[in-house]
C-alpha cells in the first residue's frame, strides 16, 4: 500500500501541476483566482516531502508506513496552502489517515473507509453539508459510490474507479448549484452557473487515484 500511495501522491502532483491554470481560472469565476496555485504549492511540498522522506523503519508495517505517510502528506498541506482549500485537504489527509491505520479487511476497504472519513473531516472542519457547492458535492457522492462498489465486491481497482467516476459527475452537477460556504458564498446568486473549483479539484485528486490503481 505504501508504493501505491507514494505513487498516487506523485502522479498526483504531476496531475495538479497540469491543471492549475484551469482551476484558477475555475476559481477567479466564484472565488479569488488562487485555488491552483494553492493545491500546486501544497503538492509540490507532498513531493518534496517524499523526496526527503526516509525508507520505513525496520519492522513497521505497510499499514503503519502508509498511514504516517498521509499524515504527513496532510501536515504539508495544512502548513504549505494558505486558502481555505489547504487545511480542508490537510484534514481530509489526516481523517484518511486515521482510519487507513486501522483494520481492514482488503485494501479497497481500506480505501473506502480512508476516503469516508476524509469526506467527513471537510465536513467537520468546514461546517459543511453536500449541496453547497463546495469538494463534499465531489466526495460524498464518490464515497457512497466507492461503498457500494465495496458491498457489490469490488476491488481496490473498481471501487477505485466507482469514486472517480462519482467525483467527476458530482463536480459537473455543482454547476447549476448556489454557493452557501467559502468565498463563492458572497457571491450569492452569481455563483450559480460555474463549476466549484475545489470539487474540481478533488475528482482529479480521485482521477489520479483510480489510475494508479488501475496500473498496479
Ligand atoms: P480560498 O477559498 O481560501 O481562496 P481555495 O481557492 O484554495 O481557498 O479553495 C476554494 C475551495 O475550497 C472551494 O472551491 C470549495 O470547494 C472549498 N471550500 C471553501 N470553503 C469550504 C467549506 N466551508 N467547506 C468545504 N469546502 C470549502
Ligand atoms: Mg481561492
Amino acid at each position: 500500500m505504501l508504493d501505491g500511495l507514494t505513487a498516487w501522491l506523485r502522479a498526483a502532483a504531476a496531475r495538479i501541476h497540469d491543471e492549475a491554470k484551469a482551476l484558477t481560472v475555475l476559481d477567479q469565476q466564484i472565488g479569488d483566482g488562487d485555488h491552483g496555485i494553492n493545491m500546486d504549492r501544497g503538492f509540490a511540498a507532498i513531493v518534496a516531502m517524499l523526496d526527503a522522506r526516509e525508507a520505513p523503519a525496520d519492522g513497521t508495517t505497510d499499514t503503519a508506513a502508509s498511514a504516517d505517510l498521509l499524515r504527513q502528506a496532510g501536515k504539508t498541506l495544512i502548513s504549505t496552502v494558505g486558502g481555505a482549500s489547504g487545511p480542508l485537504y490537510g484534514t481530509a489527509f489526516l481523517r484518511g489517515a486515521a482510519a487507513l491505520a486501522g483494520e481492514h479487511p482488503s485494501p479497497a476497504a481500506a480505501f473506502v473507509a480512508g476516503l469516508e472519513a476524509a469526506a467527513g473531516g471537510i465536513a467537520g472542519l468546514g461546517k459543511a453539508a453536500e449541496g453547497e457547492k463546495t469538494m463534499l458535492d465531489a466526495l460524498f457522492p464518490a464515497a457512497r459510490a466507492a461503498r457500494a462498489a465495496l458491498d457489490g465486491g469490488g476491488d481496490l481497482k473498481a471501487v477505485t474507479a466507482a469514486a472517480r467516476d462519482a467525483a467527476a459527475e458530482g463536480a459537473k452537477a455543482t454547476i447549476p448549484l448556489l454557493a452557501t460556504k467559502g468565498r463563492a458564498s458572497y457571491l450569492g446568486e452569481r455563483s450559480i452557473g460555474h463549476q466549484d473549483p475545489g470539487a474540481t479539484s478533488s475528482a482529479l485528486l480521485l482521477e489520479t487515484l483510480a489510475a494508479t490503481a488501475a496500473e498496479s
